[in-house]
C-alpha cells in the first residue's frame, strides 16, 4: 500500500501554552527534514494533538517507517488514505486493503474532529467491525489487537489507517538547547548521545585523540562514522576533533602514575567547556556509567567534575554493560565500535591507575604540570569536521 499521506501523533503531556507551539514546530520541521533526506518533498499540517504529513509523491510502508521512526517526539505513526467523510468511502477504502495472512485479532479505532458527522465515534466503530469480520472471520480484541485499524473523521476527509507503527516518544531534537557529548570510540558514548537527543537537546559531539601517537586516525574516523550513524535520530553532520597527544605525554612525564588519568579527564572537561561556550551548549554529556571502570568510582566521577565548567550529564550511571551494549546495538552504533583505531586514553595508559583519588591529591599532581598551557594548545589545536 503505497500513499502519499500519513498521521503523526506525538505525546501532549506537559505541553502548555507556548511551549507546545513551539515543540509542534521543532517536531514539524524535523518531519520534514528527515522526509527530504530520504528524497521525499512535503508539507506538515497542524491537527489538534496530530500532524498530517503530505508528500507529493507516494511512499511503501517501508519509507514512511525508515523516514518517521526515528524521530523523537513521536508517539506512534501510520500511513493513511484520505477519503471523503462518509462510511461507505471508509468501508470500501479498508474492505479493499486488509493485509493477508493469518487470522488476527484486530480492533476499530475512531475518533471525530467533526461533531457533525452522523454516527459517534463507538457506532463507527461497530459497523465498521462488523464489516471486517463478516469479510475475514478475524476477532475484535481491545487491548493488544494485532492490527489497528484507525479512522479519523475531520471535517472535509476522513483519515484511514491499518496499522499503526509506534515512535520513539521523546522530545523533538531541539527544544531542550544545545549540549556537547565527548564521544569517545567506545560503546557507551554513542548511547550516551542518542539519551540525549531524545530529550529534545542539539548534540555537538567532541572527540579527543592522540595524535601525533598511536592510530589516531582510526580513532577519528570511527568516530566520524558514529556522528553519521546517529544523523538519523537528528545529530547534528560534524564534530570537534581535539588532538591532545603531545599535552597528554607532557601529563605523563610530569604527574604522578596513579593521577594520570584523573588529570587527562581533567584536560578534557576543561577543553569540551570552553568549546561548549563557544558552541553556547549548556551541558557536557558523557557516557560514563557508577563503577564501569576505575575512572568510573564516585570518587573519580567528583575530582574530574570539579574541572568542567557546566553541569555534566551521564544518562548511563546506572545501566549495567550489558543493557548498554543492547542500546548500542539497536541504535546502530555497536558494529561501529568495533572498527580499529586507538582511543587516547589507552595511549599512555598507566599500569597503575587511582581507584578512590583525592581531592587535595588530584590538585597537588596537577599543580606539577601547567595546566592552562595545555588547555589553550589543545584548544588551538581542534578542528570542526563535517561529517
Ligand atoms: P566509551 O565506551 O564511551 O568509550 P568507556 O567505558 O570506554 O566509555 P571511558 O573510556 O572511561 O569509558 O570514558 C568514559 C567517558 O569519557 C566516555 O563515555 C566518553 O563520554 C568520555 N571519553 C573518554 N574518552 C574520550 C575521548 N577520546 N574523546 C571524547 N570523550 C571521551
Ligand atoms: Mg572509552
Amino acid at each position: 500500500m503505497e500513499t502519499p499521506h500519513a498521521v503523526v501523533h506525538y505525546a501532549e503531556i506537559g505541553l502548555k501554552g507556548g511551549n507546545r507551539a513551539f515543540f509542534e514546530r521543532v517536531l514539524a520541521q524535523n518531519i520534514l527534514r528527515r522526509v527530504e533526506h530520504l528524497g521525499g518533498k512535503g508539507r506538515v499540517e497542524r491537527l489538534s494533538g496530530r500532524f498530517l504529513v503530505h508528500l507529493d509523491a507516494p511512499w511503501a510502508p517501508s519509507a514512511w517507517e525508515e523516514a518517521l521512526s526515528p524521530v523523537f517526539g513521536i508517539a506512534y505513526f501510520a500511513p493513511i488514505y484520505l477519503v471523503p467523510p462518509d462510511m461507505e468511502a471508509i468501508r470500501a477504502v479498508i474492505l479493499e486493503n486488509l493485509p493477508e495472512g493469518p487470522p488476527r485479532t484486530f480492533r476499530i479505532t475512531a475518533s471525530r474532529d467533526d461533531k457533525s458527522f452522523p454516527l459517534t465515534s463507538p457506532e463507527i466503530q461497530r459497523e465498521l467491525g462488523a464489516a471486517v469480520q463478516a469479510r475475514t472471520g478475524w476477532p475484535v480484541r481491545l487491548k493488544g489487537a494485532e492490527l489497528d485499524i484507525g479512522v479519523e473523521i475531520l471535517r472535509n476527509r476522513a483519515v484511514v489507517y491499518l496499522g499503526r507503527i509506534p515512535g520513539l516518544g521523546g522530545l523533538p531534537v531541539g527544544v531542550s538547547g544545545k549540549v556537547v557529548l565527548l564521544l569517545s570510540g567506545g560503546i557507551d558514548s554513542p548511547v550516551a548521545g542518542y539519551f540525549a537527543l531524545k530529550r529534545g537537546c542539539r548534540v555537538i559531539p567532541i572527540h579527543f585523540h592522540s595524535r601525533p601517537f598511536g592510530n589516531w586516525m582510526g580513532s577519528e574516523s570511527r568516530a566520524r562514522e558514529m556522528v553519521r550513524a546517529l544523523g538519523r535520530y537528528g545529530m547534528e553532520p560534524y564534530l570537534y576533533i581535539v588532538p591532545i597527544g603531545k599535552q597528554q605525554r607532557e601529563i605523563t612525564v610530569q604527574a604522578p602514575v596513579a593521577y594520570r588519568v584523573i588529570l587527562y579527564r581533567r584536560l578534557m572537561m576543561r577543553v569540551a567547556t570552553a568549546l561548549a561556550r563557544r558552541e553556547g551548549a549548556k551541558a557536557i554529556f558523557t557516557g560514563e556509567s557508577l563503577g564501569q571502570v576505575a575512572s568510573q568510582t564516585l570518587e573519580s566521577l567528583t575530582v574530574v567534575e570539579d574541572a568542567a565548567g557546566l553541569p555534566v550529564l551521564r544518562p548511563l550511571i546506572s545501566l549495567d554493560k550489558t543493557e548498554i551494549t543492547a542500546l548500542a546495538e539497536r541504535i546502530g552504533t555497536y558494529t561501529l565500535s568495533l572498527m580499529p583505531g586507538d582511543d587516547c586514553c589507552q595511549f599512555l595508559m598507566p599500569r597503575r591507575v587511582v581507584t578512590h583519588p583525592r581531592m587535595e591529591e588530584t590538585l597537588q599532581a596537577e599543580e606539577r604540570v601547567e595546566m592552562d598551557r595545555l588547555v589553550q594548545e589543545a584548544l588551538d589545536g581542534a578542528t570542526r569536521v563535517e561529517v
